[in-house]
């Protein structure tokens, strides 16, 4: 079995040398600010092979979820467009403010719930940016430039290489179809087709949109890359508040690691050497380029590729796997660690309480929405021998799966005589449609105003009795 000797820990990636500053600069830029290129050689093992399982399966649901239905309706689509937000078949309206604010908090708390336990775990296996970059581009980059000595032999000639030209067409292809798939769960797929089959210039709206969102996915892809984790996303800003020292996460064992020391010929067993061999695989991999044996950090997106890069070596010096491996700061520290704590207690009972109030209430929520509003422009009018006309304006919004007619009737009629044009009025499942009605009243039949209900019935259990004050001559407004 080869030894080691120990020598002094390596700079890490980011460490600049004398004459540097001071103090830790992002692991993604050069110490005169300019990007340092992450080219990560890939560990297979089994943490990749499972995290490609399930990137795949992330991949088909990403593609497939927008064009699944149920009862006629997407499973998911959050369409802004028309500011309408359905899951499982339920449409939310920015009226639901109540529903949408617990949906929110629900959501919110089982992020929460998920990093108290399992730590980044969502950036690592479960995030778009990650899935696509780590499971579809790198690989791409990998068939055309080669492995990560090739990819930074291109680097060191420096400007552009033409020899990238071809990976950048094919990154731009699918920059279209990701760019096309994000839409899909914001326009949904028919809006989208629709888009796509009509020329830019008929649809020059659509175009932008869809044109744009390509060029940022492209951007993002081909340039931004890790920048969008280590910069942008809030969640790695946050992720502080949200772990504890019992939340999983990667880290190197420092105790049974350092001190560290270079493989060498020469065989010197008294040393007590730690069994980190300083081969750096565990750096060379990490697609944000930092040392996890410097310790917990927030450009750490738990991928688990530096735990493959060191169980091989550790395969291979015969020494057991796990020098990086999936524990908590806790454990590494006492070789106790607490799986129920008062936060992940907490978490589950409120999480419980939002989402029991969520289920209700969307299960109680009424058929139909009936909105009144009085005419545009003057309150009333007076006409010929003085018959007073007050027009009002009736919105209803169906919220059934399935069109309906709504029979309005005007109570007490009192002699008013009433003009609905559209009685029943039919409205189409999960659309709002509005009718103007026209109440005219004789001479003196109202002084100041008048109160009155239009009675709603979709004749399939919904009612609505909704009050109106009609307005004469002598009105206080
Ligand atoms: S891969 Fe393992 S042995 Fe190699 S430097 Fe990293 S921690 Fe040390
Ligand atoms: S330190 Fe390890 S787990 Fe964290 S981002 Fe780098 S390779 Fe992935």
């Amino acid at each position: 079995m080869p030894s080691v000797v120990p020598e002094a820990p390596a700079p890490a990636p980011h460490d600049n040398g004398p004459g540097s500053a001071p103090g830790r600069v992002l692991s993604t830029l050069n110490e005169d600010g300019t990007r340092r290129w992450v080219r990560p050689e890939l560990a297979r093992g089994r943490f990749y092979y499972r995290r490609l399982a399930v990137a795949w399966f992330l991949i088909a649901s990403f593609v497939g979820l927008p064009f699944l239905h149920v009862n006629n309706k997407p499973v998911f689509l959050l369409d802004v467009l028309h500011r309408r937000f359905t899951f499982f078949g339920a449409t939310f309206l920015p009226t639901d403010t109540v529903l949408l604010m617990l949906l929110m908090l629900t959501i919110f708390l089982t992020i929460f719930l998920l990093t108290a336990l399992f730590g980044r775990v969502w950036c690592g296996w479960g995030c778009p940016q990650t899935v696509y970059m780590e499971y579809v581009f790198r690989p791409i980059e990998r068939l055309f430039d080669g492995n990560r000595n090739k990819q930074l032999a291109l680097d060191d000639k420096g400007g552009f290489q033409p020899k990238r030209l071809l990976k950048f067409a094919v990154f731009g292809i699918l920059s279209i179809l990701v760019a096309n798939v994000f839409l899909a769960w914001f326009i949904g797929v028919d809006e989208l087709g629709h888009w796509m089959s009509q020329s830019p210039v008929e649809h020059p709206a659509g175009f932008s949109i869809v044109f744009i969102t390509s060029v940022l996915m492209f951007i993002d892809f081909a340039w931004f890359r890790e920048q969008m984790c280590v910069v942008v996303c809030p969640y790695a800003r946050i992720q502080a508040a949200l772990l504890d020292k019992d939340s999983l996460i990667v880290a190197y064992d420092n105790n049974r690691g350092e001190p560290r020391g270079k493989l060498t010929k020469v065989k010197l067993d008294d040393l007590k050497i730690g069994d980190c061999i300083d081969c750096k695989a565990c750096v060379y991999t990490c697609p944000t380029n930092i040392d996890i044996r410097e310790g917990l950090q927030m450009e750490c997106i738990s991928c688990t590729q530096c735990i493959d890069a060191c169980d091989t070596v550790m395969d291979k010096i015969k020494k057991p796997r796990g020098l990086i491996r999936y524990t908590s700061q806790a454990k590494l520290a006492t070789g106790v660690g607490k799986v129920l704590r008062l936060r992940v207690i907490l978490y589950p009972i409120a999480i419980a309480i939002v989402a029991g109030a969520l289920g209700y209430l969307a299960s109680h929520r009424v058929a139909a929405e009936v909105t009144i509003l009085r005419g545009i422009a003057a309150p009333f009018t007076e006409g010929e021998g003085g018959v007073v006309t007050n027009q009002v304006r009736l919105k209803i919004h169906n919220r059934g799966d399935d069109a309906r007619s709504y029979k309005l009737e005007l109570r007490p009629l009192d002699g008013l005589k009433w003009i609905a044009p559209e009685n029943p009025l039919r409205v189409p499942a999960d659309h709002a449609v509005t009718t103007t009605i026209f109440v005219e009243s004789q001479p003196g039949a109202i002084q100041g105003e008048k109160s009155i209900e239009i009675h709603v019935d979709d004749g399939k259990g919904f009612t609505a009795d909704v009050p109106f004050r009609l307005l004469g001559p002598g009105a206080k407004q």
